[in-house]
């Protein structure tokens, strides 16, 4: 369904030239689900953007559903684009329009005659479980059901290829969950070929069937994701398999902590670059009126910022506990709050 064959695409800034995506080879099958999991900067977005030909590759061959999306232009490449789709973190939808209207909006630009597109949006509102939010606006929906208008969205015009772009990570684990379990539905009722790109080493355990780590533009490794769980070969992939794989230690610090600090909150942060550690705590130190214990986790810091897990105990009046939780909500972490029962 898709080969990418001797891809590299290369960007020119200012600072000189940029190896994005550097010598990529790989073949996805129809109706597999394949996640591509790397650090932010991996190169993950710009791959996933030569399959529908929002990038051009530089170098080498992107074939799609049988159209070879990084040569053709214009009307063939609009055509092509109408086999792939695409959902986002962010879910784009958009706001002024009705969960039914953005549903029809590809339809509408495929020119689906009006009885035809009413009776496509239906079926589709059943697919994704929106029954009775036909007529609410974006700003009325959780983010599970924007998400949910956006996979409706996607599949209005029956592409073969879904693309999902961090499509869960703006999303609490249970709607997460609710979500995947849609697309494996999707997968295996449509028999829809998936490929998604994350940074979460849970999203591809629970539904991918392969996985390619990308680093530095490059897959360093690639395989079935179960030998890859059991059998880790690079660093890299070792460090994303304990991010799944440590819970019930994880579960132990928690019981822990709790017991050591039977007052405030404890505040489990997950760093997955983008930002660092060591000012988030000075501002909360500085701008609320709390005391910070940083009491345990790993963290390594690259140059694109920290990643790891840190617990954070903050103690002080609850409304500014409650602020300053806020203002870490606002930062590019990971945030659960582990609350006393
Ligand atoms: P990821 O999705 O894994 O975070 P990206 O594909 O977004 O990675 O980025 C890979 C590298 O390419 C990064 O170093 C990024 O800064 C660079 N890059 C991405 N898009 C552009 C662009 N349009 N212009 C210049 N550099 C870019």
């Amino acid at each position: 369904m898709i080969s990418i064959k001797d891809v590299k695409k290369i960007f020119s800034t200012k600072n000189g030239k940029v190896n994005a995506v550097d010598n990529v080879n790989l073949e996805i099958n129809e109706g597999e689900i394949f996640g591509v999991i790397g650090y932010s900067g991996a190169g993950k977005s710009t791959l996933i953007r030569m399959l529908n030909g929002l990038e051009i590759p530089t170098e080498g061959v992107v074939s799609v559903a049988g159209n070879e999306v990084s040569r053709i232009k214009g009307a063939s490449l609009r055509k092509a684009r109408q086999e792939i789709s695409m959902i986002f973190q962010h879910f784009n939808l958009l706001w002024s329009r009705t969960v039914r209207e953005n549903i029809a909006f590809p339809l509408e630009i495929a020119g689906v005659p009006k009885k035809a597109r009413l009776e496509r949006v239906n079926e589709l509102i059943k697919l994704v479980g929106l029954d009775g939010r036909e007529d609410a606006y974006p700003s009325q929906l959780s983010g599970g059901q924007k998400q949910r208008v956006g996979i409706a969205r996607a599949l209005a015009n029956n592409p073969k290829v879904l693309l999902c772009d961090e499509a869960t990570s703006a999303l609490d684990p249970q709607t997460t969950d609710s979500i995947l379990d849609l697309l494996v539905d999707i997968n295996e009722r449509l028999g829809l070929t998936i490929v998604l790109i994350t940074h979460e080493m849970h999203v591809i355990r629970k539904i991918c069937h392969r996985v390619a780590v990308m680093e530095g533009g490059r897959i360093v490794e690639i395989g079935e994701v179960l030998d890859v769980f059991q059998k880790p070969k690079e660093p890299i992939t070792k460090r994303f398999v304990q991010q799944v794989t440590e819970p019930e230690e994880t579960k132990e610090t928690i019981t822990h902590l709790l017991s050591a600090y039977p007052n405030g909150q404890i505040v489990q942060l997950g760093f997955v670059g983008g930002s660092a550690e060591q000012p988030l705590i000075t501002n909360l130190i500085r701008h609320y009126n709390v005391t910070v214990n940083v009491l345990q986790g790993k963290i390594s810091q690259t140059q694109s910022g920290s990643y790891g897990t840190l617990f954070i105990h903050i103690d002080g009046e609850s409304d500014e506990v409650t602020r300053a939780i806020e203002y870490i909500h606002s930062q590019k972490v990971g945030v659960e709050v582990i609350s006393h029962a």
